[in-house]
């Protein structure tokens, strides 16, 4: 199937649901993302800071961005002035980096935090307590051009569905806990961003509202 067959297919599926498709199109060329554009796709994530700034610039304005990947504090002020969601948010100093961009691109930049929840010890993220502690932490209530959107989780690489979808469930919780726990300027939790091409369909099962996706859409990366 074409890009395009395939993003429709994915659309179908996910609009009813109210799940956001994020096409994830690190490593893609630019003419790839331009035929997954023409087929109506707006949500674009990449992860790594230069692709996605050179890939922004050659294309349309009206794409939101998502930042998806580990990303450095030296390289914030590069996305600052147009990404539209940043996935992996795993510290309070990048949080604090992301608001002093903000701030000089007068822009409110919404973040995920991202939980760690596979078993794999190299996973980037918060754990529970690290996660309430820093919600509760006035070093960042008083951030006024971060917003919290939501959770994004990654589940461990495994066959193993039993495994997958209790990582997920477990999100799913935290996320539901913090919704009705925290609330401020700057916490505003609606997005759960979980699922990729090998588990979005357990995700969706277990409450994603976003899924980030790639090789099902654009084929198998180098
Ligand atoms: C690459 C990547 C994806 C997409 O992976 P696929 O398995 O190709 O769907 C999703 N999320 C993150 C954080 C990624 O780095």
């Amino acid at each position: 199937m074409s890009i395009t067959e395939l993003l429709q297919s994915f659309q179908q599926k996910l609009n009813n649901k109210g799940c956001t498709l994020v096409a994830v199109s690190k490593t893609k060329p630019v003419q790839n993302l331009e035929e997954a554009y023409q087929a109506g796709q707006r949500h674009f994530g990449e992860n790594k800071v230069q692709e996605l700034v050179g890939k922004y610039e050659e294309m349309s304005k009206d794409i939101h961005w998502h930042m998806i990947g580990h990303l450095q504090r030296n390289k914030v002020k590069y996305l600052a002035p147009f990404v539209y969601l940043i996935h992996g948010v795993d510290s309070l100093r990048l949080l604090k980096e992301i608001d002093k961009q903000g701030r000089k691109n007068e822009r409110v930049i919404d973040c995920l935090l991202q939980v760690h929840i596979a078993k794999e010890e190299s996973k980037f993220g918060f754990d529970e307590e690290e996660l309430t502690a820093l919600l509760a932490d006035q070093n960042f209530t008083e951030l006024e051009f971060v917003r919290i959107k939501g959770l994004m989780g990654m589940a461990t690489f495994t066959e193993n569905e039993t495994i997958i979808r209790s990582e997920f469930a477990g999100l799913k919780v935290l996320f539901d806990q913090i919704k009705k726990h925290f609330t401020g300027k700057n916490i505003q939790m609606e997005v759960l961003s979980m699922g990729m091409t090998n588990d979005y369909e357990i995700a969706i099962e277990e409450g994603s509202t976003m899924v980030r996706i790639g090789s099902a859409i654009f084929g198998a990366r180098n």
